[in-house]
């Protein structure tokens, strides 16, 4: 990575007050309750970090959509309960607001090895505004900058790009993590290197697309998005999920593959349903026709071969998004067979990426996460990473 990190940082932060982007979006339930805590334990290697260089540290983080008010049940101290009971040993103090006078006079009591965390961001509308008095006001609270909000990089709010205007601005070891294996997958990879794509949507993925043709050796294809590029080679995809408006773009993405070489892999059969439903009948199609009246839900079984074997030739391997509607049990199965496969060619000397957050979940589900070399936390900032977009989070830190 080209930018500095607070390992490179290292005595520069001895004893220094500290603010810290964190990506606290946790999913609550109606009792306020985290509901999953895996962005809270994707933080703690940063914040012990700057406990271990006896820093006083300021967390601060957006949650849900409050739209620039103060909505109760999007407040941060459900997180500030969860950070107690991991941090036993240090004060966690949870602040009314994140800027104005009284959370100016706690930053500035704040000790070293005490930990503040700020009010939800978005409570003010001049976060997602990118206002600079409001990126200004948040910055005079520390003398150091901290990004490791890594599931919000792709985004030029005060908090992520703003405030960096104003203070010396390092990566945590999150974003590090992030950046190098996503870094060297699509800027460094061992080859061969293969992007497995899925999804709902050719229109989400066509920038990455087109990213990953000048990058990758082979590209797998799956999830309802292989249906626009079905239908552009003239097969029957019945009543399948299809984007009209895109079966032209396909056709040319297909045959840009072919000019460059990249062998692309669209689904060779199906596990079909009569309708949207996960009662549904699951019926696995003869071929790569889709009988009429019926819609793919999931990749079939042969596909699922075909799709294992590439996986275990590949020595680097980036997945984003499903095979099919792996919500549904009937119609898993692709989505956990691909997920596996990832993990068996991992174990041979592959490195895999999983970015997204429904392939995240899709690895966890397959009971694979662990066995993958990494799984992204940043759903949008991956896949724009993928795109080959500067991401303003990112670009604004210190140059190493
Ligand atoms: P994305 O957010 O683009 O990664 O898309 C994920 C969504 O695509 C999931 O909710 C899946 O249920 C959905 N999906 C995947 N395959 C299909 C399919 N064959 N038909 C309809 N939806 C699908």
């Amino acid at each position: 990575m080209n930018k500095k990190s607070i390992k490179d940082f290292n005595s520069g932060l001895n004893n220094k007050k500290v603010i810290v982007r964190v990506d606290f979006n946790v999913p609550l339930d109606e009792k306020g309750e985290i509901t999953n805590d895996k962005r809270i334990v994707a933080a703690v290697p940063t914040i012990q970090y700057l406990l271990d260089k006896n820093c006083a540290i300021i967390l601060m983080s957006h949650l849900g959509r409050p739209k620039g008010q103060v909505v109760p049940s999007m407040s941060l101290a459900p997180v500030a309960i969860a950070l107690k009971k991991i941090f036993k040993d240090n004060n966690v103090i949870m602040a009314k607001d994140c800027i104005g006078s009284d959370v100016e006079k706690q930053a500035k009591a704040l000790k070293q090895q005490e930990i503040l965390l700020l009010e939800n961001l978005r409570f003010h509308k001049e976060e997602e505004a990118n206002d600079d008095n409001f990126a200004k006001k948040l910055a005079s609270l520390a003398e150091i900058f901290v990004q490791d909000a890594f599931g919000a990089v792709h985004r030029a709010h005060a908090s992520t790009s703003g405030i960096t205007k104003y203070l010396p601005s390092v990566a945590g070891l999150l974003v590090e993590k992030e950046l190098e294996y996503l870094g060297n997958a699509l800027n460094n990879p061992k080859r061969p290197f293969l992007a497995i794509l899925g999804g709902a949507k050719v229109s989400d993925k066509i920038s990455v697309i087109e990213n990953l043709l000048n990058k990758v050796d082979a590209l797998i294809i799956g999830g309802a998005m292989a249906y626009t590029f079905l239908k552009s080679q003239g097969i029957d995809i019945g009543a399948s999920r299809v984007e009209e408006d895109k079966v032209e773009l396909a056709k040319k993405l297909l045959e840009k593959a072919k000019s460059k070489g990249i062998k692309l892999l669209l689904p060779i059969d199906h596990v079909v349903a009569k309708e949207f439903d996960e009662n549904a009948e699951a019926i696995i199609t003869d071929g790569v026709n889709i009988p009429t009246g019926t819609m793919a839900l999931d990749i079939g079984p042969k596909t699922i071969e075909l799709y294992r074997n590439e996986i275990l030739r590949a020595k680097t391997i980036v997945n984003n998004g499903p095979m099919g509607v792996f919500e549904f049990k009937k119609f898993s199965n692709g989505t956990i067979k691909i997920a596996e496969s990832l993990a068996e060619a991992t174990e041979k000397g592959a490195i895999s990426v999983v970015g997204g957050g429904d392939s995240a979940s899709a690895v966890k589900k397959a009971g694979v996460d662990k066995k993958i070399s990494h799984v992204s936390t940043g759903g949008g900032a991956s896949l724009e990473f993928l795109e080959g977009k500067e991401l303003p989070g990112i670009s604004s830190l210190l140059d190493k």
